[in-house]
Order: C-alpha cells, then structure tokens, then sequence
C-alpha cells in the first residue's frame, strides 16, 4: 500500500521515534508547527477517527495514555498542549493513514 506512515511503521522509511508500544507509533513531525510535535500512530493502517471504535478497549486506553506520556516526556504537560486529529477533506488531512497530533511549547493559537 501507498501510505508514508505505513512505511515508516514498517521501517522502509525513517522517522524520529520517540514512542512504541503495541498498538501505536509515535515520531516527530517532518514539519513541526511548534518546539515539541509529535505524531501518534496506530500501526494498524485506518483512516479516519471513526474506525478506532474497532479497536478493543484496552488499545484505546493504551492510545491516551501514550499521549500523556508523550506530553510528560516532551515537558509540555504543565505548559499546555493541544491534541488534535485531522479527518478529511475540510480538516486538510493530508496523510490518509490515522494520526493524533501532539504540539506544544509554545503559546498556541485559536483553532480555525
Ligand atoms: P495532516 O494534515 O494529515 O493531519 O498532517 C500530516 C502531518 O504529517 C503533517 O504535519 C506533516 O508534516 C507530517 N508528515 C508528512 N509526511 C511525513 C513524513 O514522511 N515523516 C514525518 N515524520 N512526518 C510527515
Ligand atoms: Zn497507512
């Protein structure tokens, strides 16, 4: 399959990883928008956010847990940090592979 984040789960491509666990990825953004960017990845390749209703319970609760980590990590928790998920065309998804973005440490803007 034609998907960027797919070959860098697969290690075809390189990335900064920061995090893995058993369900998600997680590397720097190539193009970070603030100090600390990060993407969380799930490695099974889906879409859009609606499809990780198929993921089981315990893989949802590993995902917020890994971005708590990831945000303690990269010293953003107490600062402040927005997470947010880009779905289709409106939102400007550029990669068709599901990812949570992870930025911070800087003072961020209003989203619109
Ligand atoms: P989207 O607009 O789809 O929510 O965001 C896609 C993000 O992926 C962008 O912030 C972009 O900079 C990042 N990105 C695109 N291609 C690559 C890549 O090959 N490697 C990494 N690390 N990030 C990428
Ligand atoms: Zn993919």
């Amino acid at each position: 399959m034609d998907c960027i984040f797919c070959k860098i789960i697969a290690g075809e491509i390189p990335a900064q990883i920061v995090r893995e666990t058993e369900h998600y990825i997680a590397f720097r953004d190539i193009n970070p928008v603030a100090p600390s960017h990060v993407l969380v990845v799930p490695k099974k390749h889906l879409e859009k956010l609606g499809e990780l209703t198929n993921m089981d319970e315990s893989a949802l609760r590993e995902l917020f847990e890994l971005v708590q980590d990831i945000a303690q990590a990269e010293r953003i928790e107490e600062t402040g940090f927005r997470t947010l998920v880009n779905v289709g065309k409106d939102a400007g998804q550029e990669v068709k592979h599901l990812h949570f973005h992870i930025i911070g440490g800087r003072r961020l803007g209003r989203i619109g």
